[in-house]
Parts: C-alpha cells; structure tokens; sequence
C-alpha cells in the first residue's frame, strides 16, 4: 500500500455490506474509513478529508438527499451512491442533488471500481480546468470549439454542440435529462424526446458505429455518460 493511496470513505449502515466494500476497495489498495450514520458520516469527512464519499441512501438517521447536500456544502468531494436496483428516481435525485454516479445493489467489484475511478479522474479533471478532452480518435476543444474524429473535422450544429460541451465539462459523469435541458434548452420541461433525437444526430456525427457508440453512453432512464 502506497502512502498516497486515495481515501475513500463508506457510509452503509449494513455491516456485512460496509464489510464487502471494505474488502473489495482494499484489495485495490484504497484506504478506507466507515461511517454508519449521517452523522458520523459529517463527522468523519471532517477529520479525515476522504478523496471520494460511498454513500448507501437508506441511512438510518438521515436521508440520503440531505446528506447529499451536506457532503456538499462541506466541499467538491466526489460522492458515489449505493441505491437499491430498479430505484431510477432515486438515483436520478441524487445525480441532480450533486451525487457523481451511482451503484445499483448488488454490485460486482469490476463495476463499482470503474466508477470509483472515472469519479475520481472527473474530479481531477475539474481541478485542472481542462478545455480539452481526448477519447480515442475523438477530440473536443471547448476553447476554440473544434470537434475532430481522427483527421476529419466535424461540424456541429448548436444544439448538438451544447450537449456535446456538457458531456466533456463532465467527462466521466453521468448527466441527467434534467441537467442536459437545463443546461442546453434552458428550459427543464422540453420532453427528454428532443434530447434522444439530438444525441442521436451527434453520435452520427463523432461515432465510428453510432448503433454501438464507444463515447456518449446511454444510462437508461436517467441520462448520459462521456468516456
Ligand atoms: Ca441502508
């Protein structure tokens, strides 16, 4: 174990799954630290400053949403929910009450370590400002507006631009339909249809295989994901 190891801190009030998490993230050299109230949850992310919050939303002495904003006021920490399967309004709250990505129980170790990792690089990114983002053959230059797939320049309408610019602010993280037409229709109540159909135009546009994208995914029922 190195000693720069990221810090993660869970907070679950079932022993034998705060257990499982312990080991699984250990076993990838994460250091760990539980909580298994809000409250200890608040009191733990103060003395210990973890890199990134596990966070179940069926706590005993807080809901989850409250302690999302909480975990908020206190500071830009990554927080990925734990929510229970089929739950989709759940975790689309979360997203939108500042969550970065959610876990549906029950988890395979492969999946909540992805996730672990792209909130960990979005942070980091955020940090560095970074106005360019690079997957692949993909390129986005937010500074001088320039989209490339290899050699080629792609042109972009403004609307698919917009969706585009929000997916790489937010490389990594899943946005909400919500997020998305807020932030590009300015209007939250635009039927998430009109969004389907621009993402869809986009992905022909900077997608080698638009039916398979490997760039803008779809999380269903809730938004979309740049990798
Ligand atoms: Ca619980």
């Amino acid at each position: 174990m190195t000693g720069d190891a990221a810090v993660i801190l869970i907070v679950e009030d079932e022993p034998p799954i705060r257990r499982l998490l312990r080991m699984t993230l250990g076993a990838q050299d994460y250091r760990t630290i539980e909580a298994s109230t809000g409250a200890e949850a608040l009191t733990a992310l103060r003395h210990h400053r973890p890199d990134l919050v596990l966070l179940d939303l069926g706590l005993p002495d807080v809901d989850g949403l409250t302690l999302i904003s909480k975990i908020r006021e206190a500071g830009p920490v990554p927080i990925v929910v734990l929510s229970s399967r089929g739950d989709e309004a759940a975790k689309v709250t979360a997203l939108d009450a500042g969550a970065d990505d959610y876990v549906t129980k029950p988890f395979g170790a492969d999946e909540l370590m992805a996730r672990i990792r792209a909130a960990l690089r979005h942070r980091l990114q955020q940090q560095g400002a970074d106005r360019t983002f690079t997957s692949g053959d993909l390129r986005v230059d937010l500074v001088r507006r320039l989209v490339r797939r290899g050699q080629e320049d792609i042109r972009l309408s403004p609307k698919e631009y917009d969706i585009l610019e929000q997916l790489v602010i937010h490389a990594g993280k899943v946005l909400t339909h919500r997020h998305l037409l807020r932030e590009v229709w300015r209007d939250e109540s635009v039927d998430p249809q009109y969004l389907r159909v621009y993402v869809r135009q986009l992905r022909q546009k900077i997608e080698a295989e638009p039916s398979t994208p490997r760039h803008v995914l779809t999380e269903p029922g809730i938004g979309y994901r740049l990798v």
